[in-house]
């Protein structure tokens, strides 16, 4: 998931709360309002049905972009269908300008995930309600209405910048978690609950392209007995590193101790094990570590309706004939493919 598609889910709900609440504030105003002696005009029902298409395209809209551009054209309908109303409050209405403006811009802050966005709402709010009006204030009074919009916009836009920052630092946050809970600390590369996932979500696929390789370290005790658990380590390390390396197409991690497990497309079985060779082949002549090492593996296919479980099962089924025939191998369908 996107960063931004997570911005859209976590905006969701409030964002169609907060519109609705300045709809359904509207509708109040107009029900309750003792200047409106001839209603509001037509003009404010449209604005307020452009409220109610724009809250229904922001929440459907697919692009980013659109749904950033949907926030800001609600915005507008809303200020325009206050402003209808309050031209039908006569003199009345003028005292209500500036409250409605302040309720507006500062209730719209959490439709805005970006400050730039939210600071072109807010004046178009200013814009749209006293557009014209300007010329009715006295010079007198003049000062104070700036004072007021200035601090208004400056306490939105503080309030904006605040919101943004808190989304921020929230994805981040949980973003750097979903990370470590599916990285190896000691390989850096997927553990074995986000391999799960990969393979669930595959398997959730109707494609029968797709391998699993379940690969074991051969006398990975030894290895440590004999050079310590630094060269284990630096073995564990290089094979993920080989394994990136052949398969930056597929999807591998380590599934605990010296297995790992590999999930990979392919155009049939000759192309996987011409692949696996090739990984075979690359590990064994793998000097870094200081020490030979191998490793064997079971190879099983996905079929249709394939469960996770199943593929573990017949993946280990596989390895423990690879094992047993002499390790430094790949089985596949009960015969040796590589070695
Ligand atoms: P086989 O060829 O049959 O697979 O034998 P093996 O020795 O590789 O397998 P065994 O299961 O007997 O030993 C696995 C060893 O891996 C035991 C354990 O101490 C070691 N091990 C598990 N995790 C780590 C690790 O993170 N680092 C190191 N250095 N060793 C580890
Ligand atoms: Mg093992
Ligand atoms: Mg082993």
């Amino acid at each position: 998931m996107t960063y931004q598609t997570h911005i859209r889910q976590m905006l969701q709900l409030p964002n169609v709360l907060a519109q609705c609440t300045g709809m359904l504030g509207w509708l109040l105003s107009v029900a309750i309002n003792p200047f409106l002696t001839d209603g509001v005009a037509i003009w404010g029902w449209l604005a307020l049905g452009g409220m109610v298409l724009s809250c229904l395209a922001m929440s459907t809209a697919r692009r980013f972009v659109l749904w950033r551009l949907f926030a800001l054209v609600f915005v507008v309908f809303e200020a325009l269908a206050f402003r209808f109303q309050i031209a039908g409050m006569g003199e009345a209405g003028y005292a209500w300008m500036i409250p409605i403006a302040i309720i507006i811009t500062l209730g719209s802050t959490i439709l805005f995930a970006q400050v730039l966005d939210y600071g072109i709402a807010a004046g178009a709010v200013w814009l749209v309600l006293f557009y014209g009006q300007f010329d009715s204030v006295s010079p007198q009074t003049l000062p104070l209405l700036v004072a007021i919009m200035v601090s208004g916009m400056v306490l939105g836009l503080l309030l904006s910048a605040t919101f943004v920052r808190i989304v921020g630092s929230t994805l981040q946050l949980k973003e750097s978690y979903r990370l470590q809970a599916e990285t190896d600390a000691l390989t850096g590369i997927s553990n074995r609950r986000a391999l799960m996932l990969d393979l669930e979500r595959v398997c959730a696929e109707p494609s029968p392209d797709w391998y699993f390789v379940m690969l074991d370290i051969d006398d990975f005790k030894r290895i440590n007995d004999r050079f310590g658990h630094d060269v284990g380590d630096l073995v564990l390390r290089e094979t993920a590193a080989t394994l990136s390396r052949h398969f930056p197409d597929g999807y591998f991690g380590r599934l605990g101790g010296e297995e790992f497990g590999v999930l990979v497309k392919s155009e049939g079985d000759r192309e996987l094990t011409l692949r696996l060779q090739g990984l075979l082949d690359d590990i064994r002549a793998n000097t870094q570590a200081g020490s030979c090492f191998s490793f064997s593996a079971g190879v099983t296919r996905l079929a249709p309706g394939s469960l996770p479980s199943d593929l573990f099962k017949q993946a280990d089924g596989e390895l423990y004939h690879a094992k047993r025939a002499g390790k430094d191998r790949v089985h596949y369908r009960g015969a040796m493919i590589c070695g």
